[in-house]
């Protein structure tokens, strides 16, 4: 069976305790490879080798790492079958998803901050005609960057691109349920000539490896992406220790359907944002809010579409939906379908587990489900899921509608449909989450700050935002 190993100083190195775990392959049911079951001895490996490249890495001109980078890049591209597989057979979801979205966007974060960090600025402000101020920013140290399983290269490369191109060694960690693309990854590093050090990979327990790589006094910043309840744990254990933090979290995310507008459009991308990658989306739309003029056609509609989604073997053409990342997961998911027919939901369609023949017999699969008749408090509309489970609920007003989307502990994502600009406008600058889609869904610009507001994260990345989270900057103040 394939053992997955680390790559610690330039080498892949199995855990220091032989331990490993086992990785399974949710579309199967089956554990397929193992995955070290590192600690925190193999986070100080990390961690020492990581200091020791520093200087030199943080000394390199930025045209030569950034050519490091986008030699990544290009290997990521001319790996994208091999890549798009090996996603799929570790999270679930089908392989032309990850082959149209989460692979490209590796590579594109590769090179995005590659060559963002080229044409990085600093900022300057004279000082009538008495002094010039500037501000330095050098790399802030060895970065701990911590990714989750849901769009597992994705967010890896979305998490270690910037530290690397601003000059910071990184330590990072994977999902454990997902570490196979991180693997893979650290290969074309060595082929790509990234030198030894600047880049670590321990997998293993988010409570051991991940907790070691908080703790550890020598990594001065955190960039985290995962779920609301471990953000609050890593954020207990690094701000006494005055770490610069940055947490991607959960969403629970409103989408708005207003009665004007573009209806296939609006009930064709709804379909895709509740179920996209089988829900496990951070940004996915899991309420749906109609205006109540058009709510029984977009419902009609809607479940219609949502009975064509094929759900299958994720190595299919044909299939839309995956298999779910894990059986514990699965679980999670099937039990807040039930949580909501206890709170008065009716399920429209779905809302079972599916058993597939053959290979996938034994696969996690669930149903693309759509519950109405909830308000808009309970609990099925207050938690993230995190799975292919939508509610859509009709409302009468604007304000309404606003108080519904707001009126959860998140603040990630929203959607609105209106051809209306100005309503448009008014609705988006009066909703509390970090990025906003007028008739649209996960169209991304990186040039934008990428973050949630609330309980859904601190900080901002994407852009310069995430350059220069990973600097330290100094004020110089120079008397004319
Ligand atoms: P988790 O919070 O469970 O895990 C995220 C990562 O943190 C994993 O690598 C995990 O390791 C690790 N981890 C767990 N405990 C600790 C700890 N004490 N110290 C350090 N690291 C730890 O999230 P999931 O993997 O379940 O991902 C799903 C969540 O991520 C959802 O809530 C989703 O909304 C959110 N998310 C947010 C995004 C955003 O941009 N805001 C984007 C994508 C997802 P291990 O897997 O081994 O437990």
């Amino acid at each position: 069976m394939q053992k997955i190993l680390n790559y610690i100083n330039g080498e892949l190195v199995g855990p220091a305790s032989g331990k490993f775990l086992d990785n399974y392959n949710p579309a199967e049911g089956k554990v397929y490879s193992q995955v070290p079951d590192s600690d925190a001895a193999d986070v100080n490996s990390a961690v020492d080798a990581a200091q020791q490249a520093f200087e030199a890495w943080a000394a390199m001109p930025v045209e030569k790492r950034s050519a490091i980078l986008q030699k990544i890049a290009d290997l990521v591209d001319r790996d994208l079958d091999k890549l798009a597989l090996a996603e799929s057979v570790d999270q679930g979801k089908p392989v032309k998803l990850a082959k149209a979205v989460d692979i490209p966007r590796a590579s594109s974060n590769m090179r995005f901050f590659a060559t963002g960090a080229i044409h990085f600025a600093s900022e300057a402000h004279v000082t009538g005609t008495e002094a010039v101020n500037y501000t330095l920013r050098t790399p802030i140290g060895v970065a701990g960057c911590i990714s989750p399983w849901n769009l597992p290269l994705y967010l890896f490369t979305w998490k270690i691109a910037p530290a690397l191109a601003a000059g910071c060694t990184v330590v990072a960690k994977p999902s454990e349920l997902t570490p196979m693309t991180a693997f893979l990854f650290s290969q074309l590093c060595m082929e790509a000539g990234l030198p030894k050090g600047v880049l670590n990979i321990v997998h293993g327990l988010g409570p051991r490896a991940g907790q070691a790589i908080i703790e550890h006094p020598e990594i001065p910043a955190i960039s985290f992406t995962g779920g609301t309840v471990t953000g609050r744990k890593i954020a207990a254990t690094a701000a006494p220790m005055f770490k610069k933090l940055s947490l991607e979290l959960g969403g629970k995310n409103p989408n708005i359907v207003f009665a004007d507008c573009d209806f296939e459009q609006a009930v064709r991308t709804s379909v895709q944002s509740s179920f996209s990658n089988q829900g496990e989306i951070c940004l996915c739309g899991s309420r749906i809010f109609v205006e109540r003029s058009l709510y029984e056609r977009f419902v009609h509609e809607f479940v219609n579409m949502t009975k064509q989604l094929v759900v299958g073997d994720p190595q299919e053409e044909k299939t839309r939906i995956g298999a779910l990342v894990s059986e514990a997961h699965m679980n999670k998911v099937l039990s807040y379908i039930a949580l909501a027919q206890q709170e008065g939901g009716k399920v429209l369609t779905g809302g079972k587990r599916v058993i597939l023949q053959g290979r996938c017999a034994n696969g996690y699969f669930v149903e693309p489900t759509v519950i109405t008749g909830l308000n808009a408090t309970c609990s099925t509309n207050q938690e993230e899921i995190f799975g292919p489970v939508v509610t859509i609920m009709p409302f009468d007003t604007e304000d309404e509608v606003i108080g519904y989307a707001n009126g959860t502990p998140y603040g990630l994502s929203a959607t609105l449909w209106t051809e209306n600009l100005k309503c448009a406008h008014r609705v988006a600058a009066q909703l509390k989450s970090g990025i906003i889609w007028v008739n649209c869904w996960l169209f991304r610009d990186l040039r934008t700050p990428f973050g949630g507001m609330k309980q859904s994260g601190v900080g901002r990345e994407g852009g310069w935002e995430a350059l220069r989270f990973f600097t330290e900057a100094k004020n110089v103040c120079v008397k004319l």
